[in-house]
């Protein structure tokens, strides 16, 4: 469901797109399992190249720069849950149906957080989540509590439609970033946070949870590992 918050911001601001909006309400629903897969993959084909129009025409991105930036602040891959990225277990994750799937096809970025607060405990301050790649938001939530039963909490997606490839930043607290706002690599999108079903509870230590899908010219997508990718991107400092 959309806030209404998130509604009113919509009709006062016209550089929010609507192709992006209905991505997202489309998201929502797959995620809640109220949207029919087949029709939603016509449909998220359609939005996508949209979007990617959208951004093209903005010109705000240098495409030709594919510096990739990690995602969380003064921390880097030795942070990522298991060894060298084995945390992360595509199985059968389909982004058409994610019900009954026990995968994970994501990276978990751990951070030093002893007493739970979203604070880290060395440099006292709030940890920033960057965005590895340019891109447009296409879906966020803002407004979570801990009365609702999504896992990902305050998530933001992002689109990068020069690779076709969609970002997942999963947990965060406050979000910088709205639905069809276009970011830079490395710009700051959000404070890790505890959001979601399960990150906010007390065995969950404080994390990313960081996810790659590569979508196709039919709109299928695919999770990708994004280890490869964050091995050569660059950790900006606290
Ligand atoms: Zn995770």
């Amino acid at each position: 469901m959309l806030q209404a918050s998130m509604l009113a911001q919509a009709r006062d601001s016209a550089s929010i797109l609507p192709a992006a909006l209905q991505f997202h309400q489309l998201y929502q629903q797959l995620r809640d399992g109220l949207a029919d897969t087949a029709t939603a993959r016509v449909r998220v084909r359609t939005l996508l190249s949209e979007i990617g129009r959208y951004y093209y025409e903005q010109k705000t991105v240098d495409a030709s720069d594919t510096s990739l930036f990690f995602p969380v602040q003064g921390y880097g891959l030795q942070m990522i849950g298991g060894k060298n990225g084995s945390d992360y277990v595509p199985g059968k994750y389909n982004f058409y149906n994610t019900f009954g799937n026990r995968s994970h096809p994501a990276h978990d970025i751990f951070v030093t957080d002893k007493d739970q607060d979203a604070i880290d405990d060395n440099s006292n301050q709030p940890i920033k989540i960057f965005s590895v790649t340019p891109g447009i938001v296409v879906s966020a939530e803002h407004c979570w509590d801990t009365t609702m039963n999504t896992r990902g909490g305050n998530y933001i997606y992002i689109y990068e439609p020069e690779t076709k490839m969609m970002y997942y930043y999963a947990h965060n607290t406050v979000l910088f970033v709205d639905i069809g706002q276009i970011v830079q690599a490395g710009q700051p999108i959000a404070y890790m946070g505890r959001t979601g079903l399960n990150a906010y509870k007390k065995r969950s230590p404080t994390h990313l949870h960081f996810s790659m899908l590569q979508f196709r010219e039919d709109g299928t997508a695919f999770p990708v590992k994004g280890y490869r990718y964050l091995k050569r991107a660059r950790v900006i400092g606290k």
